[in-house]
């Protein structure tokens, strides 16, 4: 499983309610697991294939997981509302790893992209440790490595309806 350096400090996002929860179900921003992922997790018994049953995991897809009803909004299967945390942390797929970083389908191009509703990266965007990290993504994603996993699950690079900007054209992709 892929696992990626992180940028953003984690008692920063400890103390944010940004991430993990949705306005809408579905949603176009809940998280996108790869096949391998959902194998992974499912063979070691980290989350039973039925949190997937919105799409459904069945043959070789990628699925995004089920969200479910907290109050007036949605939380991930995987987040635990009481602790305020992912219950897969480790575990947890590469769309939730890259963010506030997002895969993107722009203009028809594939492009890396920035989630501006998240607090932290609308502060530091510009900051030198922001821009190091994007080139350290850049590289990663250009890999061979990834752009077989790109061209496994086209969907990985979605359109998004707002409120994210580019930072990077990823060419062939
Ligand atoms: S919105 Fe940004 S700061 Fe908040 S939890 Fe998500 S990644 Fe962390
Ligand atoms: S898998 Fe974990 S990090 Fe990703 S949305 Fe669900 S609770 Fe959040």
């Amino acid at each position: 499983m892929i696992v990626l350096r992180q940028l953003i400090p984690s008692d920063v996002c400890l103390s944010c309610d940004g991430c993990c929860r949705f306005a809408e179900n579905p949603s176009a921003w809940s998280p996108l697991f790869l096949f391998e992922e959902i194998r992974e997790l499912t063979q070691k018994d980290i989350v039973p294939s039925c949190v997937f049953s919105h799409e459904g995991a069945s043959g070789h897809q990628a699925a995004r997981i089920d969200l479910v009803a907290d109050g007036d909004h949605f939380i991930c299967s995987c987040f635990d509302a009481s602790g305020r945390k992912c219950k897969i942390y480790p575990s947890r797929p590469l769309d939730c790893q890259i963010y506030p970083f997002l895969l993107a389908r722009h203009e028809g191009q594939a492009v890396l992209a920035v989630d501006t509703k998240c607090p932290y990266i609308r502060e530091h965007l510009e900051d030198a440790l922001t821009r190091e990290y994007i080139v350290y993504l850049k590289k990663f994603l250009l890999s061979q490595a990834f752009k077989d996993a790109a061209a496994r699950e086209p969907r990985l690079f979605q359109e998004y309806p707002s409120d994210y900007d580019v930072v990077a054209v990823l060419p062939g992709l």
